[in-house]
């Protein structure tokens, strides 16, 4: 009896501490700012998880609505820490991020949030129907709308091969949908929210090649103009890419254009390995 005493005033303490914690302040305006052009400026930024590491240093960008940004670089460089300050869930140390010409400190955090849009490798899909998880990108959007997005993510010709379409019920997590199907439901979700900003990271896990396919032809729709920040794993994506930073240890080394790829630094090796990792060595 004593140990369990023990265990549950560790365990109060805890939940007292939790208690405790201080809300996180938004001190922005509450004024609502008008729609988002994508116009994205980092004015040299610093930036560390802990305060002994600094994980992202004197980083400058600049990108105009519509452009397409690559980043590219080994794992540990930074480049999901970008996207972490972009979208606010961290506070910068030094310097500012600018949306069309606004300090990201004066945004209300739901506006921001509402105004990027986020596809990452792994997919919240919650047990319901197709549809429904569709629509949580827009609760207001009608039927007709969820499917209209749903055809322009290429998503549409496997739902309907579903046993019950669009009404067909998920699995926790999405659990019965492969990969590349979940990527499809995340990008019609995407279009649906039809936000300025974009985000996405590609993944790199193997699906089949009519899939990749797929949701290449969808991302490329998708990011049309918008302002994209791409976390690339594919060449083909670097092609279209207005801008491509190659990142490592926190600092953008090397700067490109689809016209002047990056030279030095390795990115194109370590990019190309990537890609046919588990094709024939
Ligand atoms: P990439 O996306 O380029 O693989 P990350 O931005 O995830 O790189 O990581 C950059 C560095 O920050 C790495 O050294 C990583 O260990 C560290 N890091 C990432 N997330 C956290 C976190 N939540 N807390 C502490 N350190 C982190």
């Amino acid at each position: 009896l004593y140990n369990t005493i023990q265990a549950a005033l560790a365990g109060a303490e805890r939940v007292f501490e939790v208690l405790d914690e201080r809300p996180e302040l938004d001190e922005a305006s509450d004024q609502q700012p008008p729609p988002f052009k994508g116009e994205v400026r980092f004015d040299h930024i610093e930036f560390g998880y802990r305060p002994d590491v600094t994980t992202i240093r004197d980083m400058s960008l600049e990108a105009k609505p519509g452009d397409l940004i690559a980043l590219v670089g080994p794992t540990g460089a930074g480049k999901t820490t970008i996207v972490n300050l972009l979208t606010r869930f961290y506070e910068l140390r030094r310097g500012s991020i600018f949306i069309d010409g606004t300090d990201l400190r004066r945004l209300p955090k739901a506006t921001l949030r509402r105004e990027l849009g986020i596809v990452l490798q792994d997919t919240f899909l919650f047990s319901d129907s197709v549809l429904e998880n569709i629509r949580y990108g827009r609760l207001e959007a009608s039927d007709e709308e969820v499917m209209e997005a749903a055809r322009l993510a290429e998503a549409d010709a496997f739902i309907r091969l579903l046993p019950h379409g669009y009404q067909t019920r998920l699995a926790e997590r999405g659990a019965n949908l492969s990969q590349g199907q979940r990527q499809l439901l995340a990008i019609a979700r995407t279009i649906l929210a039809d936000p300025a900003i974009l985000i996405l990271d590609e993944a790199t896990s193997s699906v089949d090649t009519r899939t990749e396919a797929r949701i290449q032809k969808a991302l490329l729709r998708l990011m049309r103009g918008r302002t994209s920040f791409v976390i690339a794993h594919r060449l083909s994506t670097i092609r279209e890419a207005t801008q491509i930073l190659g990142i490592k240890d926190g600092a953008i080394i090397e700067q490109g254009t689809h016209d002047q790829p990056l030279g030095q630094h390795g990115f194109y090796e370590h990019l190309y390995r990537s890609q046919f990792r588990g094709v024939a060595t």
